[in-house]
């Protein structure tokens, strides 16, 4: 059994952004294995997200949007980003990036197998993976179901944000290559929060996206069809051809995520809280997480990060999904207000959790208040009241939703 300094038990976005940072830090001599039961040489699934700051990763950004619009039976409304870029990444780009830059270190290795377990031994912990046993101080685990989601029940809300998007080429110029669509809701809601996504990269190329904030999976037809109304009907192409598939489920929970799994086992990525819940973008926090954790390392020689202070923006996310769970179909009257009564930048500020109070004040003002009043009560007034007896309280059979990986696959025209 081979002892290591650190364990990265899943080599996705999170385990790899560690090893990265680790890799240009003075760690970089550790002994590392990262584990993962996939090889991570296909291109998975993508990642956008914004800012206007350089970041580790500019190299390899496949697009990025001046412009981003939203949209519903009223029109579009396109909104310029000024200095921001709404980004794009390959996952198969940033795993080639990471893995030839931790390959220059001989101390990192790299293991395909499948993890079965992990737990405390001694001063550090260990990892199972393909029937054999390692150790190390430190285990950084991404793995959902190790130790990761919360389990269901209380006053908390589960949803998820599933989507099925088809990278098409249509013979029509159908398409503004500066433009992003981050929300159309010319879609049927069905009394859940349903819009199309569309990110183009030439007039007639785009990945176009159908979501859906709900608390389960739909059948796979159900997104086929609304992406094929909306492709013919609203954007009108006529003719199409399917290139690439990809799918995905991402949790939508105000549930804490355990920061850690025990003494020696960090929680990262989506299994350590990265996901904002209102919205289900996890890019930029992992990178944020992977860099803080790099850094506490190696200033402390330990990876444990004091808790975040409680955060207002915990609080709205809250009040939203209790929104989307309970009153679905109100999520496109929402982010109507939102999109159409703000500036495209100050509402990605306002998701990067870089408002004043008193933005967000304003921010509020141009929302409906009846949803937001009730989701005030029902989520927190009712809860707190309830607590007060407890004996009355039943915890809520609501189950969480079962989250499954993204997965992508390739369409033979
Ligand atoms: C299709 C898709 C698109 C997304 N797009 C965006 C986006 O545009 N912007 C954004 O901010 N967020 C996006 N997200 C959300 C989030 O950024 C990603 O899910 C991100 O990959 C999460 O990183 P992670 O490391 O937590 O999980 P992952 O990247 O999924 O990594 C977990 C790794 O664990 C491995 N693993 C699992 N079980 C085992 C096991 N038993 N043994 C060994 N290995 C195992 C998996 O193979 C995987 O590589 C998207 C998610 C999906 C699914």
């Amino acid at each position: 059994m081979k002892q290591y300094d650190y364990i990265i038990a899943g080599g996705g976005c999170a385990g790899l952004s560690l090893a990265y940072y680790l890799a240009l830090s003075s760690l970089r001599t550790k002994r590392v294995l990262i584990i993962d039961a996939e090889d991570k040489g296909q291109n998975d699934r993508t990642w956008c997200f914004w800012g206007d700051q350089p970041t580790a990763f500019d190299d390899i950004v496949t697009r990025e949007w001046p412009v981003l619009a939203f949209a519903d039976e009223r029109g579009e409304k396109p909104g310029n980003l000024g200095t921001l870029r709404y980004k794009m990444i390959r996952s198969a780009d940033f795993y080639r990036k990471v893995k030839t830059a931790i390959a220059r270190h001989p101390g990192f290795e790299i293991l395909q197998a499948r993890i079965s377990e992990m737990g405390e031994s001694g001063s550090g912990a260990y990892v199972m993976a393909d029937g054999r046993r390692f150790e190390a101080g430190w285990v950084f685990n991404s793995l959902l179901r190790n130790g990761g989601p919360p389990s269901a029940g209380g006053p908390h809300h589960f949803l998820l944000q599933h989507f099925t998007g088809w990278w098409i080429r249509c013979e029509e110029p159908v398409f503004d290559p500066e433009k992003g669509m981050l929300m159309d809701f010319r879609t049927l809601q069905y009394r859940s929060t349903r819009f199309l996504y569309v990110l183009p990269f030439s007039r007639h190329e785009a990945l176009v996206e159908h979501t859906v904030f709900s608390p389960g999976k739909l059948h796979p037809k159900s997104y086929e069809r609304a992406l094929e109304a909306y492709i013919s009907e609203t954007l009108g192409a006529r003719e199409y051809t399917i290139t690439d598939v990809e799918h995905g489920a991402i949790p939508m929970t105000d549930k804490p995520f355990p920061a850690s799994a025990s003494a020696h086992i960090i929680n990262i990525g989506i299994a350590g809280g990265a996901v904002k819940p209102s919205t289900g973008y996890a890019f930029s926090n992992i990178q944020r997480q992977a860099r803080q954790i790099a850094a506490q390392l190696s200033m402390t020689g330990s990876p444990v990060l004091p808790p975040p202070p409680a955060s207002r923006f915990r609080f709205y996310d809250s009040l939203l999904l209790n929104i989307l769970q309970d009153y679905g179909e109100e999520g496109k009257f929402i982010f109507g207000s939102l999109f159409r009564r703000n500036g495209m930048r100050r509402i990605l500020r306002f998701l990067d959790e870089n408002t004043s109070i008193w933005e967000e004040a304003r921010i509020f003002a141009t929302l409906p208040l009846v949803p937001f009043l009730r989701a005030l009560v029902l989520a927190k007034l009712w809860p707190a009241l309830r607590k007060l007896s407890p004996g009355r309280w039943r915890p809520s059979s609501r189950k969480a939703p079962d989250v499954a990986y993204g997965i992508r696959e390739g369409v033979k025209n």
